[in-house]
């Protein structure tokens, strides 16, 4: 069995295909004539150019608009001056051929992109690799595998994939793909997923291990790769495939569906996201509003911080798109296990335990947090954005965000910049400090969701990465429980809404408790929600409350576990 990243949910079985894009061979050749050069180089620039047109077309026709965007990216890229004058003024002055000046300008803003380290740029070095291949082809006439007309059953292998060979796939074709190269948000997998074609990347040696032919089973859930299966297996995952497509078709009736249980308790099922790109699944999977948007990965893999105008457009991106729902947007939450290697954090003995989050925020107010809250209240003004801090252990934290918010606040007023006065600023309850003394903050926060990814680290002094101590790591303990139970109490006691933005809230297991206990909203992966809604629709809180007294009054974390199991399965 292999493992590699899950980049495109599904199960795909079928025969290997492995497609390799043969090496080109780019030789340095003296020419004479400089001019008829150049005019073969505008020629086939041309050539690239129309091609990649009709691949886009067909991509906006066959999957979207937005899908076809990234191959309009590359016709931007082939149409830049800069790079066709540098193209051009290297065959004139160095008298080579089309093939070689190609290949060393776009070589040389390949490597200049990908040097700049952030994923985007990454991102662009591929597309100008993709770009530069694509042209030089022209010129040598060398055909591009005809990734269109594979056999049906097709597992693809490749390497890496471009753009564009992904867009030639016939999703009716290819069951999977596989490849060595590249990420969960590289634009293959973005472009598999679309295609809702399984897959499964950055699996390094599979090509080694695969031939041509070979019977191929992907997860793209999980990541697992099975190379010539058992009949055992393979009748296993046969199982599987058939499981996930028949949940999935069903789930979508529960699209435009009200969260609503039999009793009429409305709730709100909600969205983790950690880019604004990831709203388009949001509203693809019907989410209520954004109950959590991580704003740390806009800060990662880049090599300095965003600027208030980048995190701007970006919270405001994600509140439009959102159209008036619920954005709940929680101030950078780094340290612990996220480190930022430019914001100069030194290494703490307890990294979990030490200086991080709201407690780094504030320490770093005129560049950091200042900047933070005040794209955020500016991008209050187009639409439903609120505020949420992360940590907090004791009131004069949130007491001191406050005051900075109500300071920017009044910066804004006297500059006449808009934004919402009445934005709410909440909390993520995920500590033990914060839990016990939840009706106090309750008194003062606007809103409460609950963390429980770390309110369980905390509560059971459990690192939550930690392997050896991971049998202690649960939400049904009766310790997390009761602290899970008694937030919810709280909140509903001092009438502001409450939700649950970690894990459990999308755990088939923790549901029908959260809405025994009286939680409001429910925040997790987009693909989650339509199962949830599923889940909700078909309970009554009224006779959830028993199960959920029952399931309080057990002592040990097993007890609690297997009771729900057989609850849930019952
Ligand atoms: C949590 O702690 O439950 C949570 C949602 O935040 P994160 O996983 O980002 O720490
Ligand atoms: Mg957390």
């Amino acid at each position: 069995m292999y493992k590699g990243t899950d980049a495109s949910a599904g199960i795909g079985i079928g025969k290997a295909v492995i497609v390799e894009e043969k090496e080109l061979v780019i030789q340095r050749e003296t020419i004479i004539d400089s001019a008829a050069e150049i005019q073969r180089f505008k020629g086939a620039l041309e050539t690239s150019m129309e091609q990649t047109r009709i691949l886009a077309e067909d991509l906006a026709t066959r999957v979207g608009e937005k899908e076809a965007e990234i191959l309009n990216g590359h016709i931007m890229l082939l149409s830049d001056p800069m790079m066709t004058g540098e193209i051009e003024s290297m065959i004139q002055k160095d008298l080579v051929n089309s093939e070689f000046a190609i290949e060393n300008v776009c070589t040389m803003y390949a490597d200049m992109f990908a040097s700049m380290g952030d994923e985007l740029m990454q991102q662009r070095a591929t597309d100008m690799r993709d770009i530069k291949t694509r042209m030089q082809k022209v010129l040598m006439g060398v055909e591009s595998v005809d990734i269109a007309s594979l056999p049906e059953g097709t597992v693809l292998l490749a390497k890496d994939l471009t753009p564009s060979m992904t867009a030639g796939i016939n999703p009716a074709n290819v069951t999977g793909i596989v490849t060595e190269l590249g990420g969960r948000t590289s634009h293959s997998a973005i472009l598999a997923r679309a295609l809702e074609i399984p897959a499964v990347v950055a699996l390094s040696g599979i090509l080694e291990a695969v031939k041509n032919g070979d019977m191929l089973v992907l997860d793209g859930s999980d990541g697992t790769v099975l190379v010539n299966p058992e009949d055992e297996a393979l009748a296993e995952y046969q199982g599987k495939r058939a499981a996930f497509l028949k949940e999935k078709k069903e789930l979508e009736k529960y699209i435009g569906k009200p969260s609503v249980t039999k009793d009429g308790v409305t709730v709100e099922l909600a969205a983790n996201i950690g880019k604004p790109e990831d709203v388009d699944k949001v509203l693809q999977y019907d989410g209520e509003g954004v109950g959590l948007f991580r704003t740390e990965f806009l800060f990662m893999d880049r090599n300095a911080m965003p600027t208030e105008e980048e995190q701007f457009e970006a919270y405001r991106k994600v509140a439009i798109a959102m159209n008036g729902k619920p954005v709940i947007i929680r101030t950078l939450d780094i340290g612990g296990d996220k480190e930022i290697p430019y914001m100069g954090l030194e290494k703490d003995e307890n990294p979990f335990l030490g200086y991080r989050a709201v407690r780094f925020c504030l320490d770093r107010k005129d560049d950091v947090y200042r900047p933070q809250l005040r794209a955020l209240l500016r991008a209050s003004a187009f639409g439903n954005i609120k505020i949420m801090i992360p940590l907090v252990t004791c009131i004069d934290e949130y007491r001191a965000v406050k005051a900075l918010v109500e300071e920017i606040k009044g910066e804004l007023d006297e500059k006449g910049i808009n934004y919402n006065p009445d934005i709410q600023l909440g909390i993520m309850v995920e500590t033990a400090a914060a839990s016990l003394i939840a009706d106090i903050f309750a008194r003062e926060a606007d809103f409460f969701s609950i963390g429980t990814n770390d309110l369980t680290q905390y509560t059971m002094s459990v690192d939550r990465g930690n392997d050896k101590i991971s049998y202690l790591y649960s939400t049904f303990n009766p310790a997390v429980l009761r602290s899970i139970k008694r937030i919810i109490t709280c909140a509903r006691e001092a009438g502001i809404m409450v939700g649950m933005c970690g894990e459990a809230a999308s755990d088939p297991m923790m549901i029908p408790l959260l809405l025994a206990f009286g939680l409001n909203e429910f925040s997790m992966s987009p693909s989650a929600i339509l199962r949830a809604r599923k889940m909700i629709t078909e309970y009554n809180t009224e006779d959830l409350q028993a199960i959920a007294d029952q399931a309080m009054s057990f002592t040990t974390t097993a007890e609690v576990e297997n009771y729900m199991r057989e609850f849930i399965n019952s």
